[in-house]
């Protein structure tokens, strides 16, 4: 047991009208914040929330989703975000995974929330409302139970599924202790200024949004909250609301520069913006050529649900030198690369291990998927990748995305990034097929920049200027959409999908 104060009262008492959060048109103190979040605890304890219980929420990225964080820190329950987009029937099988004793929702997934209800009648419903500030939970009485003052950092904060790139979900435990290392661990590293403001638009059901609620109340910070990405509404919050650090998947950043060209903004990004956090997935070097001559501070990071969002870092001194580069290991992390058995050399690729207080415990009612990954404490992230002399993180691709072509390695994360580079493109993912002769080939799915004209041919033999024979995509698809999850990341092993609607 360690124990710490409740961070969001610390910041109540410390900085009680200092900007907590901003969501629309809403703003709320850290005094406010506390005393919202302590109305819906207690509202909580009357449905029967208690120390320890499983909270599942299904809400979209506002108000009732903060308040309901930091209510459930001062009961002792564990959050257990689900992920809105999400059929019900994969909510319904992450709900009886995790035996979740409550279930609540804000009200746009009310109807949502009902249906699961039906379907697993044991789970209590709570609906979260929202009014000019005031969250409450409906028809509910208040019970006066003393809230918690302390903050336990063994206890599990939450458990979060992952995102679910490969294979079944898991839910990954979150423990105070991993956000905050993750917290101290990102502070050492980008600097901590009392007056920044971590602009969050990715979703809160994710660790890269929730972490961002831990920090805020941490660091004692505002966030500009975002109910949903929106290129134009985030360039405007950049360039109005002093927004200092944004976190941000590479699809994201893409856009905005696309929408700051449209709106034809000379100016680009103000000073104010001092951070852009970028993760999440592979970092198209093209788009990151791109931020570095338009002067933007792209901070390149790597890291997973397991380790509780940023593990490796660029320090913004590097981001030029190492451009590509995920950086360095932040200080709670230690890192390792594997092959064969063997720690690997400088600059030869193996599977990245991570391990340290920011690193998960491991996975809930799930014994073997952890022991698993988790070898002598070190865990096996399943992505490929180098360290180079310096000391300094390649990401190349995850284990299973690796397309093996007649016994060469083609990482699709490089294969994109050249197709990236390509004026006319602005989307790409590559991916392997069955192929008699050579086991697999990498074939590409390309999403043309708007109204550029963009020819097959030309691309092949772009794609022939800047890729050895054997990286080059043997087909290339146009297409108008990518599949991608909820935080934006391409998901790679749908994209075959694509070429059975094409051939249709
Ligand atoms: P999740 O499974 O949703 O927790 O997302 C974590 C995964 O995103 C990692 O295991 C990587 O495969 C990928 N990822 C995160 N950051 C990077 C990065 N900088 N470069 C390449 N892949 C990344
Ligand atoms: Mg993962």
């Amino acid at each position: 047991e360690t124990l710490l104060p409740n961070w969001l009262r610390r910041c109540a008492e410390n900085r009680p009208d200092h900007l907590a959060v901003s969501c629309g048109s809403v703003r709320l103190s850290f005094a406010e914040l506390d005393f919202q979040a302590s109305r819906l605890a207690r509202q909580l304890a009357s449905i029967g929330v208690q120390e320890g219980s499983r909270v599942a929420l299904l809400a979209a990225n506002g108000l009732e989703f903060v308040a309901c964080v930091h209510a459930l820190t001062s009961l002792g329950a564990i959050l257990v975000p689900l992920n809105i987009r999400l059929s019900r029937e994969e909510l319904r099988w992450q709900l009886s995974d995790i035996q979740a004793a409550f279930l609540l929702s804000d009200q746009r997934y009310a109807e949502v929330a009902a249906a699961l209800h039906m379907a697993l009648p044991g789970i209590q419903p709570g609906l979260l409302l929202s009014e000019a500030g005031e969250v409450r939970l409906q028809d509910a009485a208040s019970l006066d139970v003393p809230l918690r003052t302390l903050i336990d950092l063994t206890a599990t904060q939450a458990i979060i599924y992952t995102s679910g790139t490969t294979g079944q979900p898991k839910g990954v435990i979150i423990t105070y202790g991993m956000q905050w290392w993750n917290a101290l661990g990102s502070a050492l590293n980008l600097g901590h200024r009392p007056d920044d403001c971590w602009l969050a638009c990715m979703p809160l059901f994710h660790i890269g949004g929730l972490s961002i609620l831990m920090r805020s109340v941490i660091y004692t910070i505002s966030i500009s909250l975002h109910e949903r990405f929106d290129a134009v509404a985030v360039n405007r919050a950049i360039q109005e609301d002093n927004v200092s650090i944004i976190s941000v998947v590479a699809v994201m950043l893409q856009r905005m520069l696309s929408a700051l060209d449209a709106s034809q903004n000379e100016q680009g990004y103000p000073a104010t913006l001092r951070c852009v956090l970028l993760g999440g997935g592979p970092a198209p070097r093209p788009l990151l050529e791109d931020c570095a001559r338009r002067g933007i501070p792209v901070v390149q990071t790597y890291g997973l649900t397991e380790s509780c969002s940023q593990a490796v870092t660029l320090a913004p001194a590097d981001a030029l030198r190492k451009l590509g580069s995920a950086g360095r290991p932040l200080l709670p992390v230690q890192i390792r690369i594997m092959q064969d058995g063997r720690i690997a050399a400088a600059n030869e690729a193996g599977v990245i291990y991570l391990k340290g207080p920011s690193i998960t415990p491991g996975y809930a009612n799930r014994p073997e998927a952890t022991a698993k990954v988790m070898h002598e404490d070190w865990l096996s992230t399943g992505d490929m990748g180098y360290l180079d002399e310096d000391g300094y993180l390649y990401v190349l691709d995850r284990r299973t995305d690796l397309i093996i072509s007649g016994g060469e390695n083609v990482y699709p994360a490089e294969v994109e990034s050249v197709l990236l580079a390509h004026p006319a493109v602005e989307e790409a993912g590559v991916c392997g097929r069955e192929d008699s002769q050579w086991g697999q080939i990498p074939i590409a799915f390309v999403r043309p920049r708007h109204g550029c004209k963009l020819h097959v041919e030309e691309l092949q033999v772009h794609a022939a200027q800047h890729l050895a024979r054997y990286k080059q995509p043997r087909a290339i698809y146009l297409v108008e959409e990518l599949p991608r999850n909820s935080s934006g990341k391409l998901l790679r092993r749908e994209l075959p999908h694509l070429l059975k609607q094409l051939t249709l």
